[in-house]
Order: C-alpha cells, then sequence, then structure tokens
C-alpha cells in the first residue's frame, strides 16, 4: 500500500480584522518506521527557501516512500510570512504586535508556557514537534551567505555528508527550535540553506540535495568544513557611518589585511581590511551602516 500525506490546519490566533492566522502540518506514517522526522520551514519570516525546499521534499517522501514516519510544516510561522514594509521582508522578529521587545521568532521558546501570541505559537510547534526523534530546521542566512548548518558538537554524524560547505558546531545551547529539541534528546539540526528574504530555484534544488544526502536517497557528500561556533564564528562591525561596497562574496576566503571593502564616509573612501583570516560567511542586510553596525560574520581560523 502507498502511503500518502494527510493534512490539518491548525489555528493560532485571529487579527483585529479577524482574519485568522493558522498552521498546516502535513503527516505521513510508514508501517516500517522506527523514527519520527520534524521538518519545517519559514520559523523566521524573512526566510523563504525552507517553505519551497519542504514542498517538494514532501512529493519526494510519497515517492521513495521513506521508511519514516513525517510531520511536515512548510510555513511555521505565518505572521512572520506577511510582516513586510514596502516589499521587503522583515519577519525576523515580531515588529506587528508585540511593542515591548521585537521576539526574535527562534529564541523563545522558554515563553511556551506564556498565554502570548508567542507563547501559543511556539507551544503549538513544540507540541507538533514532540513526537519526533529528528528535528530539522529550515532557515536562511544574511543577505548573502555561503549555505551552512549548525549542530550540537555530539551530532557531527548527521551534519556531516550532506554537502553543505559549512558545519558549525556549538556547545552551550540557546532557546532556538532546534537547541530547545537537542536538549529534549533529539537529534536536532538547524540548516542555513541559502540567503534570506529572497528564492532562487537553484538553491531549493541545492537544499534538496541535502536532504535527500540525509535521508540516504543519494549517497553522502565530502567536502564539508567543520568550525567551533563559540570560538571560530566571529563578528565584525563598521569602523564608522558610511556606504559600503564590498570587493568579495560570502564562501571567499580571506587573510587578515586583506582589502574586502569601501567604506565612503563624508570624508570620502575608506578600504576595508579583513579582519581574520579564514571564510566569509555573510553579509548583514546593512549597506548604509551606522558606526558600530554589525556588517557581517566570519569563520576564523
Ligand atoms: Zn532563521
Amino acid at each position: 500500500m502507498t502511503q500518502k500525506f494527510t493534512y490539518e490546519t491548525l489555528p493560532l490566533h485571529s487579527t483585529a480584522s479577524n482574519t485568522k492566522f493558522e498552521i498546516d502540518v502535513w503527516r505521513y506514517n510508514h508501517p516500517d518506521a522506527t523514527k519520527t522526522v520534524y521538518l519545517q520551514g519559514g520559523i523566521h519570516g524573512i526566510e523563504l527557501t525552507g517553505i519551497p525546499v519542504v514542498h517538494e521534499f514532501i512529493k519526494e517522501i510519497e515517492e521513495h516512500q521513506l521508511a519514516y514516519n513525517f510531520i511536515c510544516v512548510p510555513l511555521s510561522n505565518p505572521m512572520g510570512l506577511d510582516s513586510q514594509i514596502m516589499g521587503v521582508q522583515t519577519g525576523y522578529n515580531n515588529i506587528h504586535t508585540n511593542q515591548q521587545n521585537c521576539w526574535n521568532w527562534n529564541r523563545i521558546t522558554n515563553l511556551k508556557d506564556e498565554p502570548s501570541q508567542e507563547g501559543h505559537w511556539i507551544r503549538t510547534l513544540l507540541d507538533l514537534a514532540e513526537p519526533a526523534n529528528i528535528v530539522l530546521d529550515l532557515h536562511t542566512a544574511g543577505v548573502e551567505t555561503v549555505p551552512h548548518i549548525y549542530y550540537h558538537e555530539t551530532e557531527k554524524e548527521y551534519a556531516d555528508g550532506l554537502g553543505i560547505p559549512h558545519m558549525l558546531a556549538w556547545s552551550t545551547p540557546s532557546y532556538s527550535f532546534a537547541d530547545t529539541h537537542h536538549q529534549l534528546g533529539k537529534i536536532a539540526l538547524t540548516f542555513e540553506l541559502s540567503s534570506s528574504r529572497g528564492v532562487r530555484s537553484e538553491w531549493v534544488e541545492e537544499s534538496l540535495m541535502y536532504l535527500r544526502r540525509f535521508f540516504g536517497i543519494l549517497p553522502k557528500a565530502e567536502g564539508s568544513r567543520t568550525w567551533q561556533v563559540e570560538s571560530q564564528l566571529k563578528k565584525w562591525y563598521s569602523p564608522e557611518g558610511g556606504v559600503l561596497c564590498w570587493h568579495i562574496d560570502a564562501g571567499d576566503s580571506v587573510s587578515e589585511g586583506d582589502v574586502i571593502a569601501t567604506l565612503y564616509t563624508r570624508q570620502g573612501s575608506v578600504e576595508l581590511k579583513s579582519p581574520y583570516t579564514g571564510v566569509l560567511l555573510l553579509k548583514n542586510p546593512a549597506h548604509a551602516p551606522h558606526e558600530r553596525q554589525e556588517l557581517a560574520k566570519f569563520l576564523v581560523e
């Protein structure tokens, strides 16, 4: 008998005009399954690539009749997705209805018992993922990035071989979705599939390759580099305000002292040199930074 997904819609809350926010859940149960997988996209509303990736991978699960149980939530944060200003996605934090603190949507599992919008929403997602042994949370990063994956240092075997260029091992958990599930004893990985705010078909296709390798549809790949988050992931801040013109791309290797950007200030242009030897992991969205605004993240050798 061919296993098919079934579909359910869960209510979250309604707006002032009584528009409903809802979450769609797709479930698949295989008779030979020994493990349950929770696969979600879109927890940050500016991070779009994971949403089509989950929709496409649902088709592949059925096509290959994968011997797992799946709980799939392609669009886990409709409030985030619907947050845009003049056509630009802004749903990284809850800036719509939370006037106090602009919660980062992926740092609030500690609010799960609070009767707020954020608390009810994250509780709904945590309850959905509760039966899972494996939690795969699909994100994107920066205005430009090279694909990477975050995993607890004890779970390297699950992040390795997927063909993702950079593997980032952490040891201290945050209140993120995946970190919280790691602490519950599950395999929990945070994928950073592509740049944020846009979607390109080649990003979707490359991301599907990662999932195919994870589930054995494709053989494992080599060539990922491993880094420690606490000691090797470094932020870089603008020395002064101005307009930033990059000379390198995310994913490029750099040496300390290389000229990597020009900053056009009121006094003229300043050449900005790489503060590190390593890899430019991602560029932040600000291209007209204020003094001390974060410009980028590096992986440092
Ligand atoms: Zn994210």
